[in-house]
């Protein structure tokens, strides 16, 4: 058997497990936790923790607040009810969500799927079915291959569903959205990128949150990735006491792009059932992203997003550069805080009037509001 379907049956699921590991956890309470919220830990992820509550154990290890959250909804972005056909999320008019499987190598806390992953079975009728609906909708370019993590199926059930993709005409990109560079790196096998490259033009967007998931082994999958043609993107969750801070992301950027994976999407946690302790408040991720622009090479600045409630869809967020509209341009706010006029002209080098204008909401307050608490 291969190496990385071992380690993801070696993957801790039982509480006895972690409690062995860690005395200080009441067994009785993590069973509560994990028949509601189930846990599963690869070897090699636990192995990053250092130390009880780091960076890395908070993201993987239940905590009895996870049942203590009542702000939350099971499915916030309201996926079930754009879900044409069980398995598929269909939000926006060229792009599609096609859940393959509802197992991941490790089950993130902060999960914005926590509703399924771990419970609700996928079929491989669904996943035919779902691959019907893209063969029949014209307007879909591109197919989102999610989960759970994709990369948890076999190479062969994989292969099965990507040729599908890649078979209908209308569809030019194919994307994966996977976690296993970071979770179980022993995944990205030379078999597998083998097979990937066939189905260009092939994206994945990876998944970490912290400079201390940037390990050799990671580093090892990534560059196999990249060396098989696949641009590598990341979308981060800005988490609570794990990285919501600009030094530690901008280690975590920087991490990454040497890693020739282009930071995509820095998201605010989904206001999902039982994830309240790792939610920040709105204000934090502006600040953030403004203490990025500039200080940090733009090629490893992601966009900070809200998805939001209901279906919405993603909307970014950036801080307040737009500070005033003058009858003959702007004025600007740089990324050292100067302000700086930048004036409208036209072809004759005259001044004419700012048009179009679309100012951003007005963040500010709720910064204030945050430095307050
Ligand atoms: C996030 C998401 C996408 C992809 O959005 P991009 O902005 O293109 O990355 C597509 N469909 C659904 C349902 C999503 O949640």
């Amino acid at each position: 058997m291969e190496k990385w379907k071992i380690e993801m049956q070696r993957s801790f699921r039982k509480p006895e497990e972690i409690v062995r590991k860690f005395p200080h956890i009441d067994l009785n309470s993590l069973r509560n936790i994990t028949s509601i919220f189930p846990m599963r830990i690869t070897p090699y992820y636990f192995n990053l923790i250092q130390v009880i509550d780091d960076p890395i154990y908070k993201q993987v290890i239940p905590d009895q607040r996870e049942l203590e959250d009542f702000s939350g909804v099971p499915d916030p972005l309201n996926e079930e009810e754009q879900s044409p056909i069980s398995g598929v999320v269909h939000r926006y008019p060229d792009r599609v969500l096609l859940t393959v499987t509802n197992v991941c190598a490790v089950f993130c806390r902060f999960c914005t799927r926590k509703r399924m992953v771990g419970k609700r079975a996928i079929t491989i009728n669904n996943i035919k079915e779902g691959i019907n609906y893209v063969k029949e909708n014209q307007r879909i370019k591109e197919v989102i291959i999610s989960g759970g993590d994709p990369l948890s199926l076999c190479d062969e059930n994989l292969e099965f569903i990507i040729k599908e993709i890649r078979s209908i005409s209308h569809i030019d990109i194919i994307r994966i959205g996977t976690r296993m560079p970071c979770t179980l790196p022993l995944r990205i096998t030379p078999s597998l990128c083998k097979m990937l490259k066939k189905y260009h033009p092939l994206y994945i967007n990876t998944h970490f949150n912290h400079p201390r998931e940037l390990t050799e082994e990671a580093k090892k999958s990534l560059e196999m990735l990249a060396d098989s043609g696949i641009p590598l993107g990341n979308q981060a969750v800005l988490l609570k006491d794990i990285n919501d801070d600009a030094k530690t992301l901008s280690e975590l950027f920087r991490g990454l792009l040497k890693f020739r994976v282009k930071p995509y999407y820095l998201y605010q946690a989904d206001l999902v059932e039982g994830t309240y302790h790792f939610r920040t408040p709105l204000g934090k991720g502006i600040e953030i992203m403004q203490s990025l622009q500039g200080n940090l090479s733009g090629m490893c600045i992601p966009k900070f997003i809200l998805d939001t409630p209901g279906g919405g869809g993603k909307v970014p967020l950036t801080p307040k550069y737009l500070q005033k509209v003058l009858p003959e341009g702007v004025l600007l706010k740089n990324y050292q805080g100067k302000t700086i006029f930048y004036p409208e002209v036209n072809s004759r080098g005259e001044k004419m009037p700012f048009e179009n204008i679309q100012l951003a909401f007005d963040f500010e307050e709720i910064i204030k509001g945050d430095k307050k608490n």
